[in-house]
């Protein structure tokens, strides 16, 4: 069976998205929801969706009349997800979202509970969840090539440019770099350490107080504690390059990951060499993983359902509140 996708936001990383699908064998572009009506004729000619597939915002709840759409997969701006999922799943859909799933953990609750009422999936945009050196990273730390595992680094960063992106205003992004790439190292800290994270402290440097408003945070520093003891130490931040590098340390041997979560090639070692597997278009991977999951019930190596979403939400929100307080936060994931 093929996955049948509605696309929703059709924005940059959307074209990105619909580019890798054209590989795609169990999943395909079948609908498109766009406020610009130019965009839903140049897409639509494009990737050959019928026009009786296109909507816009005000009338995509008719997909629910639409059997040509199984799924949508949302890439609006983050402070959209809550809201557009929750009327995805009310048309009986099943929903793939962008990370963050939403801009916090109530919200994430909330389209948890919303999918499930409705019998419908939700699952989020975790690509590097499905790539090969990641995965062999894992693989190596699951079967004690590392031994005990002691310490993660998770870097983060670029410089954002544009003061006037969705990125850098509260209201559609919900908050600074940690929301749209700090994220990667909180996602990432959990599936190399294998862990959990059951507290957290942080701290927030900012040097533009122009591009980053109240409630956009430029840099923030975060720690992680995980029961088994390991610590992990990241850094977010908007306004440096060179920073995509995450770094597991065993007690045997470490993995170094750099880049580690780009569009790729992503490229590890140990300290024997270079982890080989092959480069992968992440998108093309991850839909057609994700119609595995959602049409056959695959489970795969690395969960990437709403749960998963919701807990790195409950992170994000006790990272704010330690910059907040100075606190350290304990966490329950759940
Ligand atoms: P973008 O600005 O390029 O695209 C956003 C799209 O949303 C635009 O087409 C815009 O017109 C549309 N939109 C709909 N309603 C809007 C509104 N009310 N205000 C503003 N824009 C509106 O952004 P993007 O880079 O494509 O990011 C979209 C989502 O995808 C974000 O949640 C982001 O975190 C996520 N993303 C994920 C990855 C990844 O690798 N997984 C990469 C990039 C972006």
């Amino acid at each position: 069976p093929i996955l049948k996708v509605a696309l929703m936001g059709l924005g940059g990383y959307a074209e990105r998205v619909a580019e890798a699908m054209q590989s795609c064998t169990r999943a395909k572009i079948t609908g498109l929801i766009s406020g610009t009506p130019e965009k839903l004729k140049t897409w639509g000619a494009k990737y050959n969706v019928a026009e009786g597939s296109r909507y816009n915002y005000e009338n995509f709840d008719q997909i629910k009349d639409n059997p040509e759409i199984d799924a949508v997969y949302i890439i609006t701006p983050n402070a959209l997800h809550h809201s557009q999922t929750l009327r995805v799943a009310k048309a009986g859909k099943h929903v793939i979202c962008e990370k963050p799933m939403a801009i916090n953990a109530q919200e994430g609750q909330e389209m948890v509970d919303a999918c499930a009422a409705a019998g419908v999936q939700l699952l989020v945009g975790y690509r590097m969840r499905f790539e090969p050196n990641t995965l062999k990273a894992v693989e190596m730390r699951e079967t004690g090539k590392l031994g005990k595992i002691k310490f993660f680094q998770g870097q983060t960063g670029f410089k954002i440019g544009d003061p006037n992106q969705w990125r850098v205003n509260k209201e559609l992004a919900g908050g600074g770099s940690l929301m749209d790439i700090g994220i990667y190292a909180i996602n990432g800290a959990r599936y190399m350490v294998g862990e959990d994270p059951i507290w957290v402290t942080a701290q927030e440097t900012k040097t533009d107080f122009e591009t980053f408003k109240e409630g956009v945070d430029e840099t923030i520093l975060f720690q992680l504690g995980f029961p088994s003891g390991a610590v992990a130490s990241c850094l977010s931040t908007y306004s440096m390059n060179h920073l995509d590098r995450f770094y597991l340390v065993g007690n045997d041997d470490f993995v170094e990951m750099q880049p580690s979560t780009g569009y790729g090639p992503i490229k590890g070692r140990t300290k024997n060499g270079p982890l080989n597997q092959p480069h992968t278009v992440h998108q093309t991977v991850q839909m057609d993983e994700m119609a595995q999951i959602i049409l056959e019930g695959k489970k795969p190596i690395l969960p990437v359902d709403g749960k998963v979403g919701l807990q790195d939400l409950k992170i994000i929100d006790a990272i704010y509140r330690s910059c907040d307080t100075g606190q350290r936060q304990e966490l329950q994931l759940g």
